[in-house]
């Protein structure tokens, strides 16, 4: 990643977010090591944790990755021209009825969570006189998607019949995962590999990012996310590389005495005689307003908290023990980076670094670093 400063950062912007791939490549690399010979899939949805999921899937390509996992259908539509053959696209939250067609055209491949979708993408296929793919996901405890145990044992009789799907991978997601020593792990994984057994012809598919740490088998494909962008895989450690920078331009810099009051509802009051950044960067550019008088940015190293309620477009930060030199307007201000990674941002705000990555906003200048051979 580019040292503090050096920015190729355009003069209108008001905050610059620098997306590392190669970190991204490094990743991928890192993942497959701990599971091979199991595959490695990149999980894209939400524009790839809102980073860019064109850019993503063509790093990932070039890393090995034949496997991509997109939320909705729509999120299919960019994609799947761009990966070519021998790769493919799943869609997490499967086929909304009536998009069967769109679905065939695109060349996606659902993933079925219950009974009668599955039966419907076995008809459409049947009357098109085609062999399709599916993902077939069942559920193993966490009460969100897949076909429940009844359907299971439904599935075991209907699947002879199924022989226009070509069933890629049988699935389910853990619910614990991040908590490796959470007993529910175990009870899931138990349910999983007697759902699998009953299905010897089917890949398996069972661990995100955080399963990939649990010593034990994997299956025959792994769907990381959120570790593919530096995020913490489990509560234990961080082994991932970070991958985002978010530096924010000061517009303004005063002094104010002791006692004096700053920002909406005015919430902080200075204590002494205070010096006050005010930073491009705010609630729509995706900053957690819960950040307000709690959350801390750097400059030149040294921490300077958030100082009042973070507005729109602005952030107030307490830089008294600054020096002047590093205070100008201009001045590159981290919020991510080497001083403070998207976990901290993430706990200090009371959510998880996906929801943060997630609402990262359009208005950022956005840099792609790219990968260097
Ligand atoms: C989002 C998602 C993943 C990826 O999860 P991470 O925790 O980001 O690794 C994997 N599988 C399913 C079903 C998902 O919804």
């Amino acid at each position: 990643m580019h040292a503090h400063g050096q920015h190729n950062s355009s003069s209108s912007s008001g905050a610059c977010l620098t997306i590392d791939l190669s970190a991204i490549a490094s990743n991928y690399r890192l993942l497959k090591a701990r599971v091979g010979p199991t595959e490695v899939a990149g999980v894209v949805k939400a524009d790839g944790y809102g980073l860019g999921a064109t850019r993503v899937v063509q790093t990932l390509l070039k890393e090995g990755c034949r496997h991509f996992f997109v939320g909705l259908l729509d999120e299919a539509r960019e994609l799947t021209s761009l990966i070519g053959n021998g790769a493919s696209i799943y869609v997490l939250n499967g086929l909304p009825p009536g998009a069967e067609q769109t679905c065939i055209n695109m060349g996606a491949v659902p993933v079925l969570s219950s009974l009668p979708q599955l039966e419907r993408w076995q008809a459409t296929a049947k009357s098109r006189g085609i062999r399709i793919p599916a993902v077939i996901q069942v559920d193993t405890g966490m009460s969100r998607m897949g076909l429940s145990p009844d359907e299971v044992d439904k599935l075991v009789q209907l699947a002879p019949e199924l022989n226009n799907l070509d069933v890629r991978f049988i699935m389910s997601h853990l619910a614990c995962a991040d908590d490796v020593a959470n007993p529910a792990n175990a009870s899931q994984l138990r349910r999983f590999k007697n759902i699998t057994a009953r299905f010897p012809d089917w890949p398996a598919s069972l661990d995100n990012s955080a399963g990939c740490f649990h010593d034990r088998d994997h299956f025959d494909l792994v769907r990381p996310g959120i570790a593919l962008y530096g995020g913490a895989p489990t509560s234990n450690s961080n082994p991932m590389q970070p991958v985002i920078r978010l530096e924010a331009k000061i517009i303004q810099i005063r002094t104010v005495d002791a006692g004096t009051r700053v920002g909406y509802g005015l919430t902080f009051s200075a204590g002494r005689k205070t010096r006050i950044a005010t930073v491009s960067v705010g609630y729509a550019d995706g900053w957690p307003r819960q950040l307000s008088n709690r959350g801390n940015a750097y400059i030149g190293g040294l921490r300077v908290p958030i100082a009042g309620r973070i507005s729109m477009d602005c952030i107030t930060l307490d830089v008294t023990d600054v020096p002047d030199e590093l205070l100008h307007e201009g001045a590159f201000v981290e919020f991510v980076g080497p001083h403070q990674c998207i976990n901290t941002v993430a706990r200090d705000a009371g959510t998880i670094s996906y929801e943060l990555l997630t609402q990262l906003s359009r208005r950022y200048e956005r840099v792609y670093l790219p990968v260097t051979a």
